[in-house]
């Protein structure tokens, strides 16, 4: 399995399932889950909806999948991160669930390249660095990690891409 680190708009990479980082609502919102819903089209929000009609909406550290409508990806994989209160209302543990349920439902649906973008660090303010570091270790602790080919951590902007190449090279061990 191979990691790889680009800076790109998630919304224009093709793989299998690219992760939305949503909110409990599924009905879309602002940062990459407004990007993903405005490029995606409707059939994205028709397939969310169906979903909330289900199960009602999605929990914080759950998943859900959906088509990917117009976007060059095959589904969205949408997850709920957890908002950054002050790191003692189980944000790092929810955050884990988030990555834990998406290679989840990842290996369910037969999916080989997922491509995730740093998750509730924008709006929801968990502290980048923390957020980085507990990607790659879930990833890299995986047991399913051997049956993906490529994981993709797409960055945003020039701190992320700096966040994750960083603890990439150290000789990162998460604790
Ligand atoms: P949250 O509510 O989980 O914090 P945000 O969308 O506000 O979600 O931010 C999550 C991360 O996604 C941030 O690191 C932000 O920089 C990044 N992001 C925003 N738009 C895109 C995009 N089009 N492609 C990739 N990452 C994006």
């Amino acid at each position: 399995m191979e990691i790889e680190i680009i800076k790109a708009d998630i919304t224009e990479i093709q793989v299998d399932a690219i992760v939305n980082a949503a909110n409990t609502s599924l009905l879309g919102g602002g940062g990459v889950d407004g990007a993903i819903h405005r490029k995606g089209g409707k059939a994205i929000l028709d397939d969310c909806v169906k979903i909330r009609n289900k199960q009602g909406g999605c929990k914080v550290g759950d998943a859900v999948i959906t088509t990917a409508g117009n976007l060059p990806a095959k589904y969205v994989i949408h997850t709920v991160g957890p908002v950054w209160n002050d790191g003692k209302n189980f944000e790092e543990e929810l955050l884990k669930c988030c990555y834990l349920s998406v290679l989840e439902l990842a290996v369910e649906n037969n999916i080989k390249t997922i491509a995730f973008p740093n998750i509730s660090t924008g709006i929801y303010k968990f502290p980048k660095e923390l957020a980085a570091e507990i990607a790659i270790n879930m990833i890299s602790i995986s047991e399913h990690r051997e049956q993906f080919e490529k994981i993709i951590f797409v960055c945003f902007d020039d701190e992320n891409f700096k966040i994750y190449n960083d603890i990439i090279e150290s000789d990162f061990e998460y604790k």
